[in-house]
């Protein structure tokens, strides 16, 4: 096993977040429009062989950690059974996804069993009324449900992941805290980030970090910063509440940005790997293990991604334009 991969601002990369699918079982307002987003064709999207090949490429290079997300992971096809056989690739030590939870009550027991060890839950409101207007799916029960499923299942930790909007969900930030610490959850409360797919966002529905946490110690006066960036607690700042019972994240792309802690890379459910999620550049390894590269040319194409990693996604500043793919496209 090399060791990590480095990029030229002495970032350790050895993360890989990997999209299975473009495809969702919701619509959320912030990741793409009612319609949805025109799909890719089936035989566009990396098979489950190509993905077990480039996942003992990555760990080749020292990747350790791996996060299966999508689009909504558990719409595709077989995917516990390809996990088992992932988290057995030699190397592989965090196998982690994901997951709106919709269909987590099929799929719980499976997942833990599989060797996904760690679950991230998207919940944005215990609304019903809410979810419908945000995810545009009646959808809250099934999402519930899940949530409580995997709780039943030895997962070594689940974290809720709230996108708070102005206007929309802003008012629950306490509410949600509150069920994550009745429950033994962490939750993380991130700001609404900008991508050209869906057409909602404007900086005024952003709610900043700083202003998330002020509605906490309204009614948590304790609410106490422990971790910075970074390791265990990914882009998130950590903070304790609830006499320190309770841990809630805040990922704050738009107003406090994290990448000086970046130790990612991203693969779209069609095979291009991407140095940022907010950033132009990637290259394609469908095509090139479609043309038959060796394991050492994905290697290369995989080295130069890191090598042309940007210092700083330009969020907030003059010269960023959104991307022209949304979050489900990208692996968010
Ligand atoms: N479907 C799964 C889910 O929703 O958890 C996994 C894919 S989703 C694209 C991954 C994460 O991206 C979710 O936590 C979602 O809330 C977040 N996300 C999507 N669009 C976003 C946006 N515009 N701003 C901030 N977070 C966003
Ligand atoms: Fe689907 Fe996740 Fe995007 Fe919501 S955020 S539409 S659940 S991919």
């Amino acid at each position: 096993m090399s060791p990590p991969l480095v990029d030229p601002f002495q970032r350790r990369i050895t993360y890989l977040r990997i999209s299975v699918t473009d495809r969702c079982n919701l619509r959320c307002q912030y990741c793409m429009p009612e319609e949805g987003v025109p799909l890719r064709p089936r035989s566009k999207i990396l098979t489950y062989e190509e993905l077990l090949r480039l996942g003992r490429v990555f760990t080749s290079l020292g990747f350790v950690k791996f996060r299966i997300t999508g689009g909504e992971p558990l719409v595709r096809h077989e995917l516990v059974p390809f996990l088992a056989e992932f988290a057995q690739i030699p190397g592989v030590g965090e196998l982690v996804m994901s997951t709106n939870a919709v269909l987590l009550s099929e799929h719980a027991e499976g997942l833990a069993r599989a060797g996904v060890q760690r679950l991230n839950i998207s919940l944005d409101t215990l609304s019903h009324e809410t979810f419908v207007r945000l995810q545009r799916r009646d959808e809250l029960d099934r999402t519930l449900a899940g949530i409580e499923a995997a709780q039943g299942q030895p997962f070594r930790r689940i974290k809720l992941n709230a996108v708070i909007i102005r206007g929309v969900n802003d008012r629950e930030i306490p509410a949600l805290a509150r069920f994550a610490l009745e429950r033994g959850l962490e939750i993380r409360f991130i700001e609404f980030m900008p991508t050209s797919k869906q057409r909602s966002w404007r900086g005024d529905r952003v709610v900043p970090a700083e202003e998330m946490r002020e509605a906490l110690c309204a009614e948590w006066s304790d609410l106490k910063m422990v971790r910075e960036p970074g390791g265990e607690s990914g882009p998130s700042r950590v903070w304790a509440y609830g006499a320190g019972a309770g841990r809630v994240g805040f990922i704050s792309a738009v107003s406090e940005t994290f990448c000086q802690a970046c130790n990612r890379v991203r693969l779209t459910s069609d095979g291009n790997l991407r140095g940022c999620l907010f950033a132009d550049g990637q290259r394609s390894l469908r095509d090139a293990m479609r043309e038959g590269a060796s394991d050492e040319d994905l290697a290369a194409i995989i080295r130069s991604v890191v090598w042309n990693k940007v210092e700083s996604h330009r969020i907030g500043r003059e010269d960023f334009s959104p991307i022209d793919l949304g979050m489900s496209e990208l692996g968010g």
